[in-house]
């Protein structure tokens, strides 16, 4: 039997020892530190059923009981898929610096035309589940929209039914209006209410005027995509531009500000968790740890905030993947998102083909190789012959959550992979 050493070692957190179906024992960890005297609200109770709530990954858990090693694997839901290794701002928090600073390159327009006409059929002549993956998150790596082939991709994906949303820091949006209308949700980086604030953590000169050029570019999108009757601007509450907004000590007192804006900019929500170490600077995460002070003034103004919700806007924190300190939180033991998702990025090395990619499996880690399935391929049928494949179970057998991931993104799909689908803690027949 199999010891599992398991999540973060704060003081905040024990682990007792439990015995699962896979025959491991496991140490889960229970958060035991004190709440704060207002605990932080993470979206008004009537908008429970909204696009940042983590159980919708249930919906998707038949799928996911097809994980066995040497069984044929379905393809994702979703892939990421990165334009661009290089990008026109330098935030204090990036959390693609690694790759930026050493891929500096691109998709080119073949290649992303090819990955749009492969996904609908990833995964065809499976016996028992329908081929192709449902939705593309086009994010970067870099700035997506600075590769010029993008509009392009996103029609492709848009004519081949697949839903596209996109992670941009808003600054070139104007050259994208009508294909970024197509998209399902547009999340526009901007973590900031202030020209100043913003300027501060962009890497950019106090009398930069990208702030005020980012908010007139989402008013136009928002404008435009609302009066074409395009997806983005359908009444749909998931549908439409999102403020991201990550709190990173000296812009919590902007919260409330930031919310009010984005209301009036034809925002559909604003959307806030706090930022965290990268995984190439895993020994700096003590540098982003939020003061008591800190989380309760974010406590006062997200209920200040909240004040603004109501039908066609929203405010969400994002706190359910996080403990009571905004610290990493990956209660799980082993890695199995990295069998239901994918990133697809620019080559890796300088003198690889210009239409190849690169299969990643973490958008976490981006850059770091030990979590790549293929490298600078042309040939989009090699992913048919790869996922799967005891290459692909390697990289599952060599991670080791605790000592080489940060904060994970797919903390509740590792988390309802373990619970739901291994333990069957909620004795999911008793409906
Ligand atoms: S950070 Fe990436 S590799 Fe680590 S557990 Fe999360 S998904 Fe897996």
């Amino acid at each position: 039997m199999s010891e599992t050493e398991v999540m973060h070692t704060s003081e905040s957190v024990s682990a007792s020892s439990v015995q699962t179906r896979s025959n491991k024992r496991v140490k889960v960890a229970w958060n035991t530190a004190p709440l704060p005297a207002v605990p932080v609200a993470e979206w008004n109770h009537i908008k429970r059923w909204n696009p940042f709530n983590s159980y919708k990954l249930l919906a998707h858990v038949e799928r996911w009981r097809r994980i066995k090693r040497g069984k044929p694997l379905p393809a994702p839901v979703l892939v990421t898929v990165d334009p661009s290794n290089v990008c026109n701002l330098d935030c204090d928090w990036c959390n693609a610096a690694y790759i930026r600073s050493h891929r500096k390159r691109m998709l080119s327009k073949s290649a992303l035309l090819h990955i749009a006409d492969f996904l609908p059929n990833w995964g065809e002549g499976g016996e028992s589940w329908e081929p192709g993956v449902k939705a593309v998150c086009i994010a970067g790596g870099g700035e997506p929209l600075l590769n010029p082939a993008t509009g392009a991709f996103i029609d492709r994906l848009v004519q081949n039914e697949i839903e596209v949303g996109v992670v941009t820091n808003g600054l070139l949006i104007n050259r994208y209006t009508d294909a970024l209308s197509q998209c399902t949700w547009v999340g526009v980086s901007i973590d900031a209410a202030t020209a100043a604030t913003y300027n501060r953590y962009k890497g950019l000169p106090a009398n930069n005027r990208s702030f005020d050029k980012i908010l007139s570019n989402i008013a136009t999108l928002t404008d435009y995509a609302r009066r074409h009757n395009s997806r983005l601007g359908l009444p749909h509450p998931g549908y439409g531009v999102s403020y991201k907004y990550l709190l990173y000590k000296d812009n919590i007192g902007e919260v409330a500000d930031a919310a009010e804006l984005a209301r009036s900019i034809g925002c559909k929500n604003i959307h806030f968790r706090p930022a965290g170490a990268t995984w190439d600077n895993k020994d700096t995460e003590d540098a982003i740890r939020f003061t008591p002070e800190e989380i309760s003034l974010f406590s006062e103004q997200i209920r200040k905030a909240q004040t603004l919700d109501r039908p066609g806007f929203g405010v969400y924190g994002v706190t359910h993947k996080f403990n009571t300190q905004f610290a990493p939180n990956n209660c799980f033991s082993t890695c199995h998102a990295v069998f239901m998702t994918a990133i697809f990025g620019p080559p890796a090395s300088q003198n690889a083909d210009e239409d190849s990619f690169v299969l990643a499996l973490c958008c976490d880690r981006r850059g770091d190789p030990k979590l790549e399935l293929l490298r600078d391929v042309v040939d989009v049928r090699q992913i048919n012959k790869v996922w799967g494949s005891p290459a692909h179970w390697a990289v599952h057998d060599a991670i080791s959550v605790h000592k080489d991931c940060p904060r994970c993104t797919y903390q509740p799909h590792n988390e309802i992979y373990e619970q739901v689908i291994l333990d069957d803690s909620m004795t999911h027949v008793f409906i």
